[in-house]
């Protein structure tokens, strides 16, 4: 077990923390993730009123928004907005709530968020909204198997979640960058420990199936099993495939660093002219009257 200095001077220091997810307000996942939450903090919820899963970093700007009051089913308080799980962060943090939130965190997921899954994830993109406003923020997603026998249980999920964030509070991490929790569906004593990891690769089956509705119509589904992986050692895949809970700490900036170079060297001014008559350079008005 890790001993955690000055516990009290953390939650003094984490005082407001915004929970929302991709799932909607009364998804239990949620509600698990709310009530361990609250002894590391002052707990907001606000989270869109139904399931926008795969929805990835959707924003709504061309219509308005309704945020209703309504309680979970423990009695805790919540609002539900009409909108995705990034518009429920850019509203608390754009002037909805009286005060913006000190950390942002996503989930608890009903379905793991790794490798390329981040990408359509809207867990993940409301953490990363957080970020964009330059608030601390965490997505939190339980790796459960594809049919599973039994009920979930986020209750070893909802603590090591709250175990990350206090470390993530004692280290300081900086504001621009997420942790992308991914918790094994284990029990407390059954989770190997925690490692940090990389994105890994996932395996999608996704097919496109063509029907026919009954006027002759053609429609389609893109559908498939659920996603595999690389479960390759240092992953966030091979972490929860070995029982581990993983943390990923993923950031905005997307750039191939390691390209910039090469496309700073590419022969720029020998295309610009196969492409363009040299008059069209010199003489753009000469284009005109051609
Ligand atoms: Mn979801």
């Amino acid at each position: 077990m890790l001993t955690l200095p000055a516990y009290n001077a953390i939650k003094m220091k984490t005082k407001n923390i915004l929970i929302t997810n991709d799932d909607g307000v009364n998804a239990p996942g949620l509600m698990a993730l709310a009530v361990e939450m609250q002894k590391f903090g002052e707990v907001t919820i606000l989270a869109p009123d139904r399931n926008w899963s795969v929805c990835g970093h959707a924003r709504t700007l061309d219509r308005p928004m309704k945020v209703r009051d309504v309680r979970l089913e423990n009695g805790m308080p919540a609002f539900a907005a009409d909108g995705s799980p990034a518009d429920c962060v850019a509203l608390a943090a754009r002037g909805f709530l009286p005060q913006k939130p000190d950390l942002v965190v996503s989930g608890i997921n009903t379905t793991a968020n790794l490798g390329e899954d981040v990408i359509y994830s809207g867990t993940v993109a409301a953490a990363m909204e957080a970020a964009v406003w330059g608030i601390p923020a965490a997505a939190v997603s339980l790796d459960v198997p594809a049919n599973p026998r039994e009920a979930r249980s986020y209750a070893a999920a909802a603590f090591f979640a709250r175990r990350v964030l206090e470390n993530a509070s004692i280290y300081s991490l900086g504001a621009k960058v997420v942790l992308n929790i991914n918790i094994p569906a284990l029990t407390l004593e059954e989770i190997r420990g925690v490692q940090s990891t990389r994105l890994g690769r996932r395996i999608y089956s996704d097919r496109v199936e063509r029907r026919e509705d009954p006027r002759g119509n053609p429609y389609y589904w893109i559908a498939g099993d659920a996603p595999s992986g690389v479960s390759e050692h240092g992953t966030d895949i091979g972490a929860v495939s070995e029982g581990f809970v993983s943390v990923t700490p993923l950031h905005l900036d997307l750039t191939a660093y390691q390209h910039l170079l090469q496309i700073s060297n590419w022969n720029w001014c020998e295309r610009i002219e196969m492409r363009l008559p040299e008059k069209a350079i010199l003489l753009p008005e000469l284009n005109i009257i051609n």
